[in-house]
């Protein structure tokens, strides 16, 4: 089959690599009929996040299962699924209190560790997925949704629905959202659909402003001085660096919420603790539980409640593989315009 390979900091190749099979009884195997290319896929691209040389990328997929193995009980071949980003058993003490992402058999799709490739997974970025604990990993996607949206639900939906409950969104909230890539526009909507009063949404790119506009948030720069002492409740960073966060802090009332929703990779807060202290801050940060969020979100859209961005979000949809290079190049130089890319593999 046909892959994107990571093969160090700014090369990926689409390359011929070995047909996926199921290995474990608990696996399964799926045809991807779309992939996204996300914004923590760029953290191993520039370098910021090792990873081995020589696995296929990415982490979000769509597809139909192909083949499972003998223990799976809750997918059969024919199944239109999703994939959430990391594979969960739906057993552990994290699993059952509904932190997925750390599932102590879990594992991230498409990263391995730096030198080491047989110890991690392939990823979503190719036409055959091997999706390891099936049962607890593959969700049946609703039939009325595009590739599109079911990609979003693999990780920057239900990952911007978590960002949003942990920032405790509720009826008459007042939220701001720092970053509005496609995490940032999901959360825009995950707070209005939670019941916020108030968005305010921040980012230095125009066009981003306007999309989350049209969704219903108010906009500003980041170097707005209106933002600090907004007074808001809560404000979700989706963007990621130290100084995301301290804007963060300065926008959010005494008491108020931050909900780091971006990967981390540096090693200290942008938030100090004397600011912490001297405003009662509530700082929250980690991985989103997509398999657990989605028993939120599928009902929320199939409610009407949530409403998916789709097309402020996906703006280059069902890219071909053969385009993968260009558009890791192209996303990681921000070009306007470009929140994200799908792949049609
Ligand atoms: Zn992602
Ligand atoms: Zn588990």
């Amino acid at each position: 089959m046909r892959g994107v390979v990571f093969q160090g900091p700014e090369r990926v190749e689409v390359a011929e690599v070995p047909d996926p099979r199921v290995v474990e009884p608990t696996d399964a195997v799926i045809a991807v009929t779309r992939a996204g290319l996300c914004g923590s896929d760029l953290h191993p691209w520039t370098g910021t996040e090792p990873a081995a040389a020589g696995v296929v990328c990415g982490h979000e997929a769509v597809g139909r299962v192909v083949a499972v193995g003998a223990d799976v009980r809750t997918v059969t071949p024919g199944d239109d699924v999703i994939a959430c980003f990391t594979t969960s058993c739906g057993r552990c003490g994290p699993c059952r209190e509904g932190l997925t992402a750390r599932c102590v058999h879990g594992q991230l799709l498409g990263w391995a560790p730096p030198g080491r490739p047989a110890e991690g997974l392939h990823g979503a970025q190719a036409q055959l997925l091997r999706v390891p604990l099936a049962d607890g990993t593959l969700v049946h996607r609703p039939g009325d949704i595009s590739d599109d949206a079911a990609v979003l639900l693999a990780d920057n939906a239900p990952t911007a629905w978590y960002a949003a409950r942990r920032a405790e969104v509720a009826d008459g909230a007042r939220v701001g959202v720092i970053g509005l890539g496609a995490v940032g526009l999901c959360a825009v909507a995950s707070c209005l659909a939670l019941g916020a009063s108030a968005v305010v949404a921040v980012d230095p790119v125009p066009s981003r402003r306007a999309a989350a506009d049209r969704l219903g948030a108010s906009t500003s720069a980041p170097d707005d001085e209106g933002l600090v002492a907004a007074g808001l409740d809560a404000v979700i960073d989706a963007a990621g660096p130290p100084s995301a966060q301290r804007l963060a802090a300065a926008m959010v009332r005494p008491g108020g919420i931050v909900s780091i929703i971006a990967v981390q990779t540096a090693e200290a807060f942008g938030i100090s603790p004397v600011t912490a202290y001297d405003r009662n801050l509530t700082i929250r940060a980690g991985r989103a539980p997509v398999r657990a969020m989605l028993e939120e979100v599928l009902p929320a859209i199939t409610a009407g409640s949530l409403r998916l961005p789709v097309e402020e979000v996906v703006t280059h949809p069902g890219l071909p593989l053969a385009d993968a290079p260009e558009a890791y190049a192209r996303f990681a130089a921000r070009e306007d315009r470009m929140v994200k890319v799908t792949f049609a593999p």
